[in-house]
């Protein structure tokens, strides 16, 4: 009848807004609110069940230059390439956002920081191995973190940040993992 035909439609267009607020519009991965949110409920998972847990940052090395030289539009769509690629790239289990304009999150549940840093690498080497018809090659920093006990949603993002920072201050192109004490 017709309130069940309007009701049923309000779900379709109220599923269809709760994706677009949750996705980044250019990349079409989970946005900062998104993946925020997916790391906390994740967080608290592996707290209480006392899983594995890991957080990969990364960032696209010297894109401004990619933007300097070739322009925004050619940026957007390497931005894009780096979205599809790794996506790929990762398993199903992982998370994927963009964390900011050209940085990137994995997170990775059930995963310790060996296997973890498998995934980083794996990722690394599948954004400098792709052929961007737009742009020469482009690389990428990865900053690996390890949730431990006394970690917060923000104390590992801070770790892999950390780790990222190193990465970007030792020649980039590289993949750092933070050093729990
Ligand atoms: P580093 O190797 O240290 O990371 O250097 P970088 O040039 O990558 O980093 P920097 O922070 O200096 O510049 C990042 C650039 O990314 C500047 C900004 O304009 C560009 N950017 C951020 N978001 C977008 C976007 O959505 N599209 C495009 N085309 N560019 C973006
Ligand atoms: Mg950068
Ligand atoms: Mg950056």
């Amino acid at each position: 009848n017709g309130i069940n035909s309007y009701q049923s439609k309000l779900e379709i267009k109220n599923r269809t807004l709760l994706k677009l607020v949750n996705v980044d519009h250019l990349t079409k991965i989970h946005n900062r609110k998104s993946i925020e949110t997916i790391l906390i409920k994740e967080l608290k998972r592996a707290k209480r069940y006392n899983h594995e847990f890991s957080v990969i940052i990364f960032d696209i090395d010297n894109f401004k230059n990619i933007n300097d030289t070739y322009g925004h539009n050619i940026g957007d769509k390497v931005l894009k390439n780096i979205a599809k690629v790794v996506t790929s790239t990762i398993r199903e289990s992982d998370y994927f956002g963009r964390w900011g304009g050209e940085e990137f999150i994995v997170i990775s549940t059930e995963t310790s920081l060996n296997k973890a840093l498998l995934v980083a690498e794996k990722i690394r080497n599948s954004i400098y191995s792709y052929d961007f018809e737009e742009a020469e090659k482009v690389s990428c920093s990865v900053g690996v973190a390890e949730y431990t006990s006394v970690d917060t949603h923000q104390t590992i993002v801070h770790n892999a940040d950390t780790a990222l920072y190193q990465a970007k201050n030792s020649g980039k192109i590289k993949v750092i993992v933070y050093k729990n004490n």
